[in-house]
């Protein structure tokens, strides 16, 4: 079937922060950008961030960018491309001073600078004490930073298509990306979007575990599509738990309210984070806390009638700090866990957050992948940017605040890597003849699978195996039974079926497609996790408690066919300043 096909100068697959950030470099260099989205732009998970954007500003205190890069390597346990994040904290102060002159609210000093907010792991004079870094419009600066962007973009004639599903890279012989399918999620249509360059901005796939702080379009669709494009994943095994989603809930619960001076108390009214991290208390890495946390409940310190939650204080900060500073928390804990945080404590779990792997990138927001003995071959016309690649700053653990410096840097970058390829190749190479049909193919087993298996039962399945196998803290045999468990449910889900079939505004196609896409990135976390044999950052194995640079200081790379594990360097050397050396990590 010949489908219909639009050609543009570049496509972009999501409208989050960093797909916008990334349009804007492009149409406003007049280029024709097309950007896909499944949902409105500003209802992009983007907006659910909170607590702000990591920037050496030193509004509230002396502050500098190396300072900012020595807690970010630290953070990502030695794991993170030094160079990289060079980039990232050398580049944050110019890319928030940016957001400011596009017309970002940012709460303000009684002298006008940008108010900053301490947070976990941000410290002054490589570790000495807190600092306050953390940019933000009150609880809701994600909310600002996407309506600003999104503003910006709409005067700078961004084409915006709007609850399109992209479903497919298209790759010609050579490799080189020629843009994507996608399906319109309210007619049915399916269509191709021919483009000189495609960037993926896809954001993360939190959906993959039970519990966890995501938005249900969380699902990972960039990562499936660039897995079954053959291009290999990284560092799939590290994942965030957030020390404070809703017990219950799964709700986020801003590391800003620590920084605002909340705490975290055990059944016994203890603050024992100054137990696990004296220096920092219940600002350490995040990463830290919720060991800590999880360490609480298994020894029975837990709160509550079945002792399996901890509780955050912030009654002490006043109403009036409180209704100023964090307005949507009150909201939040009233409305998701009954209390009034004025008068009461919420109860808080760890909960899965984020993703700290993804489409491998080098800091130009180019997709890099081994070919012909070189680990970082540049894959033509293809870019990433945002949760959804791997840069790789975050290494085994991201510092709160980092991921917004994250969409905004590398969202320009990947915007002016793709803008340059494009002004050095002009024209559209033709598409692959058979460009579309794996897609096609994908769409007509759904709609003719007979006794199949339950998108919703196999989707619950997924996320019952990683809850239980993947957690905060990983066991050898939880592993390997994880692995095999995992690639059962994959195989189930190869099998689903869509009960209605009817092809206009079918949300369960959708369903079935996005969960296609969870298990890809399910699997290759399962997989990456258990062959990891020590423990760094997110990733805390029973078996090997130790972190081990002699073997593991190196990147993992999951390809899709035969469930294959390769491996490549961290990079150590940074752009222009020197290493930061490998030390034990304490807070
Ligand atoms: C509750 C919460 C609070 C947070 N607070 C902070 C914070 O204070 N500071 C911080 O630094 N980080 C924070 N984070 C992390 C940060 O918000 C995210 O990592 C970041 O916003 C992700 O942005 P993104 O642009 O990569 O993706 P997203 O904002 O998730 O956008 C993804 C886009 O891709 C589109 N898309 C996905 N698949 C497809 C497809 N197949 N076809 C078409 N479109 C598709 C979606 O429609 C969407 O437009 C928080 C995260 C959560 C969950």
């Amino acid at each position: 079937m010949a489908l219909a096909r639009r050609q543009f100068d570049a496509v972009i697959v999501g409208a989050g922060g960093a797909g916008l950030r990334a349009a804007l470099q492009l149409s406003e260099a007049g280029l024709r950008t097309a950007v896909l989205s499944k949902v409105f732009p500003t209802r992009s998970h983007t907006v659910a961030a909170q607590g702000g954007i990591g920037a050496s500003l030193g509004n509230m205190g002396e502050d500098n960018w190396l300072w900012h890069m020595y807690d970010t390597v630290k953070g990502s346990d030695y794991l993170g491309d030094q160079d990289a994040i060079e980039f990232l904290c050398r580049e944050a102060p110019k890319a928030v001073y940016e957001l400011e002159h596009f017309g970002m609210p940012f709460d303000r000093n009684d002298d006008g600078t940008i108010y900053q907010r301490p947070f976990g792991g941000h410290s002054q004079n490589f570790g000495e004490k807190q600092v306050q870094r953390s940019c933000a419009t009150a609880d809701r600066t994600g909310h600002a930073m996407l309506h600003t962007l999104y503003q910006r973009n709409v005067r700078a004639n961004t084409q915006f298509f709007v609850e399109w599903m992209a479903l497919d890279l298209i790759r010609d012989s050579e490799g080189q990306v020629l843009g994507v399918t996608a399906l319109e999620m309210e007619t049915g249509e399916v269509m191709i979007f021919h483009a000189r360059a495609t960037l993926f901005a896809t954001g993360g796939a939190g959906r993959i575990f039970s519990a966890s702080t995501n938005a249900f379009i969380n699902t990972g669709d960039g990562l499936g599509m660039t897995a079954r494009a053959g291009i290999p994943l990284e560092d799939m095994e590290f994942w965030q738990f957030h020390p404070t989603g809703v017990a219950g809930a799964g709700v986020l619960i801003t590391e800003g309210v620590r920084g605002e001076g909340g705490y975290l108390l055990n059944k016994n009214g203890e603050r024992f984070m100054e137990r696990y991290a004296p220096n920092m208390k219940d600002l350490a890495s995040r990463d830290v806390v919720s060991r800590a946390m999880a360490t609480e409940i298994k020894e029975g310190r837990g709160a509550g009638k079945e002792g399996d939650y901890i509780l955050l204080k912030l009654d002490h900060l006043g109403p009036e700090i409180i209704e100023k500073r964090l307005p949507g928390i009150r909201e939040i804990a009233k409305k998701f866990a009954n209390v009034d945080p004025v008068t009461d404590p919420i109860p808080v779990v760890p909960t899965c957050h984020y993703q700290m792997g993804g489409i491998p990138t080098n800091y130009r927001g180019e997709v890099i992948a081994p070919l012909d003995g070189d680990p970082e071959t540049v894959i033509r016309g293809f870019y990433a940017a945002g949760e959804c690649a791997c840069a790789s700053v975050h290494g085994a653990n991201r510092l709160g605040t980092n991921s917004l410096t994250d969409l905004l840097v590398f969202g320009k970058a990947a915007g002016n890597s793709t803008l340059e390829f494009l002004m050095k190749n002009p024209g559209h190479k033709d598409l692959p003849r058979d460009a579309g049909e794996p897609s096609l193919a994908r769409l007509d087993r759904l709609e003719n699978q007979k006794s199949g298996e339950s998108v919703h039962e196999t989707g619950a399945d997924m996320r019952r195996v990683m809850q239980a196998h993947c957690g905060v803290f990983r066991f050898p045999e939880l592993l390997t039974e994880g692995v095999a468990r995992i690639k059962d449910v994959a195989q189930r889900i190869a099998r689903t079926e869509i009960k209605d079939k009817s092809k206009i505004f079918n949300t369960a196609r959708v369903e079935a497609l996005e969960l296609e896409n969870l298990i890809e990135v399910a699997v290759a976390a399962l997989i990456s996790a258990e062959a990891r044999q020590e423990s760094r950052g997110a990733h805390d194995r029973a078996d090997f408690s130790k972190r081990d640079d002699a073997n593991w200081l190196k990147h993992t790379l999951y390809y899709r066919d035969g469930h294959r594990l390769d491996y490549k360097p961290v990079h150590l050397k940074p752009l222009t300043v020197e290493q930061f050396p490998l030390k034990a990590r304490t807070y």
